[in-house]
């Protein structure tokens, strides 16, 4: 590797607002961030899936699709 050209990477403690840490690695050595794998929504699945459904529903009555006659 060249000198100069690739930037330094640490041992990285990431921070979440939530309270978890993990550890990773970065040009930085602390990272603070809001949201992580632990908390969310993506990861924590049933929100996600809950949302999810509910903008389905939304658009099925917007267009009329959740009557079965007219379908
Ligand atoms: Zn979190």
């Amino acid at each position: 590797m060249k000198k100069g050209i690739h930037p330094e990477m640490y041992d990285c403690t990431v921070t979440c607002a939530c309270g978890n840490t993990f550890q990773t690695k970065s040009t930085k050595k602390e990272i603070n961030v809001e949201i992580c794998s632990q908390c969310h929504p993506f990861y924590t699945g049933q929100q996600s899936r809950a949302t999810r459904a509910g903008r389905v529903d939304k658009f099925n009555k917007k267009y009329g699709f959740d009557k079965k006659d007219n379908a």
